[in-house]
């Protein structure tokens, strides 16, 4: 089985990835959603992940690992466990993304970027500029899924799975149209875009 496979496989058994009809957060109706904590909930599972974006990566020879918060946090210290090197992470602060906690990069250092899920690739964006005005040389960017065109990066992201997931505002949606119930409010919602 490809990476693509088994991870679309571990997306659906850990019930990360859904079929329905969702009104997400920005109140578009989708036919599916992603909730990438879900797939990560199991030590065990997250580990895999973390083993299966760390050989995308191993190529790159990353010293080490920085993921923007909230959404790299665990699939960052995975990757960085599976290549045995420090994992760093860095958080938005009155706006502006930074290195708190003591955390420091050296000059020079190979960092591996790493997120979840990549729509525009801001946050990561952002994660690779910190790093690079502290002097490391950023040498991949990497996410468990990419579900966008990754507009803010000037890289290609290296990514285990592509998903697709349209959506449409509530007079285009089809689902409505074949009047297929919505996710009623105070059901389990999306909290993805
Ligand atoms: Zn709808």
């Amino acid at each position: 089985m490809d990476h693509g496979a088994e991870v679309r496989r571990l997306l659906e058994e850990s019930g990360a990835l859904r079929s329905g009809h969702f009104r997400l957060s920005s109140g578009r109706h989708s036919a599916s959603y992603v909730q990438c904590a879900l797939l990560l909930e199991e030590p065990a599972r997250a580990a895999r992940v973390g083993r299966l974006l760390a050989e995308r990566l191993r190529r790159s020879e990353p010293e080490s690992v920085l993921s923007p918060a909230l959404g790299g946090l665990v699939i960052g210290y995975a990757v960085a466990a599976a290549l045995d090197v420090p994992f760093r992470f860095c958080e938005r602060r009155d706006g502006v993304m930074r290195l708190r906690r003591g955390f420091e990069l050296r000059p020079a250092e190979r960092v591996a970027v790493i997120e979840d899920v990549i729509t525009t690739g801001g946050s990561a964006a952002e994660a690779a500029a910190l790093a690079e005005r502290a002097g490391a040389e950023v040498v991949a960017v990497g996410a468990i899924i990419l579900r966008g065109a990754a507009t803010a990066l000037s890289r290609e992201p290296l990514v285990l799975l592509r998903l697709e997931l349209p959506s449409w505002s509530a007079e285009q949606c089809p689902r409505c149209a074949a009047g297929e119930a919505l996710a009623a409010p105070g059901s389990r919602l999306p909290s993805a875009e």
